[in-house]
C-alpha cells in the first residue's frame, strides 16, 4: 500500500471522527491491540476471518481478560447469549468487507450482531482490515460487499444463497441469505471511539 493511499484514508476517516493507523503484519496490529487492552475490561469479538487468523481471542483469554466471542459458545443457545453480551462490552474488536478511500466503512451481517456492535454499545471498537478491502468509493465498497465477500462468507459458514454458485450477488430473497443486514458507518460522533487498523496484508474476504 503507497503513503499517498495511507495518508489519504488517514485525512478522510480524521474528518468523520475515525482513527486510522496502518501496520505492516497482523502480528504487529495484534501486539498494539493487546498492549492497548486494559486487562480488566471486557471484549466482544465481531468474528471475521481476519481476526480468525489473528487469533486474538486466545490471547486475550490466557492473559485475562473477559472475552465474548459466539465461537466459543457450545451450542447456539450460548452463541446468541456471547453475541448479546459482546454488545455491552467495553472493546470491540471485528473485520470489515470494505472500506474506501473517501471514508466510509461497510459491513454485512448474517444475523446482525457485529453490525448492531459497530453501530452503537460498546464505547471502543477496533476495526481491524487488510488492503484488499480498500477500494475507492462507496459503491466500489458495496459492489466488493456483495460480490466478494458475501460468496466467500456464505461458503465458509455453510450457507448456500445464489451467489455461491455464481460468484456475483443477485439481489436473493434466499432463506440462507447471508446479507440481512448492511452497513455502512459514514462517520462518528464521538472522536475517540471508532479505529481502524490498515494492514498491509491480504486479510479475509
Ligand atoms: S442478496 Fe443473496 S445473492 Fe446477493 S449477496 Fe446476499 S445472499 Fe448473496
Amino acid at each position: 500500500m503507497n503513503i499517498e493511499t495511507i495518508n489519504k484514508l488517514k485525512e478522510n476517516f480524521k474528518l468523520r471522527n475515525i482513527e486510522v493507523q496502518y501496520f505492516e503484519t497482523l502480528e504487529d496490529v495484534k501486539s498494539y491491540i493487546l498492549n492497548m487492552i486494559p486487562i480488566e475490561c471486557t471484549v466482544g469479538i465481531g468474528h471475521s476471518a481476519t481476526l480468525g487468523k489473528m487469533d486474538i481471542t486466545d490471547s486475550l483469554l490466557k492473559r485475562g481478560n473477559i472475552v465474548y466471542d459466539k465461537e466459543l459458545g457450545k451450542d447456539k443457545e450460548e452463541c446468541k447469549s456471547l453475541k448479546k453480551k459482546a454488545l455491552l462490552s467495553d472493546w470491540y474488536i471485528t473485520g470489515s468487507n470494505g472500506v474506501s478511500l473517501d471514508g466510509r466503512i461497510v459491513n454485512v451481517d448474517h444475523s446482525g450482531n457485529r453490525v448492531a456492535a459497530i453501530n452503537y454499545g460498546p464505547d471502543h471498537v477496533i476495526i481491524v482490515v487488510g488492503k484488499n478491502k480498500v477500494v475507492a468509493t462507496i459503491d466500489e465498497a458495496i459492489k466488493r460487499v456483495k460480490n466478494i465477500a458475501c460468496p466467500q462468507n456464505a461458503k465458509r459458514a455453510g450457507f448456500n444463497p445464489p451467489c455461491v454458485t455464481l460468484n456475483r450477488c443477485v439481489d436473493c430473497v434466499s432463506k440462507e441469505r447471508v446479507c440481512n443486514s448492511l452497513s455502512i458507518i459514514e462517520g462518528q460522533s464521538d472522536k475517540n471511539r471508532m479505529k481502524l487498523y490498515i494492514v498491509n496484508e491480504e486479510c479475509g474476504f
